[in-house]
């Protein structure tokens, strides 16, 4: 849409329209795989990591690069931080409670099974 929207510049502005095409392309190549591929992402683009992970989900806009965080004032650095550690700890015990709690459910569904038989 986007790419369509800039098109009748390119005869006057070849080279910017060129680089709105590059820019939009690189974008969504990059933003898609730091989704499909959560650890390519969370190695080389943190700040992404850091806008889906971190509590504040108003701050690192930038998906590329952070440039414009930094300038606007955006940034907020989650990755590597205790934060981040507490937050993954308490994801962890959830999973874990989660999981035996459908073992206990398996559990029972078996005992019950071998009970009719
Ligand atoms: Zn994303």
């Amino acid at each position: 849409m986007a790419a369509a929207a800039v098109a009748p510049l390119f005869p006057i502005a070849p080279g910017f329209t060129a680089a709105m095409w590059l820019s939009q392309y690189n974008y969504y190549r990059v933003h898609k795989k730091s989704h499909l591929d959560p650890a390519w992402g969370y190695k080389f683009l943190p700040w992404h990591y850091d806008h889906h992970m971190a509590p504040d989900q108003d701050k690192n806009w930038c998906v590329t690069f952070p440039l414009w965080d930094y300038v606007m004032g955006t940034r907020m650095v989650y990755k590597g931080t205790e934060r981040e550690k507490l937050d993954i700890e308490r994801r962890l015990r959830k999973a874990v409670k989660n999981l035996e709690l459908l073992i206990k459910m398996y559990q029972k569904t078996d005992d019950s099974k071998v009970a009719m038989n």
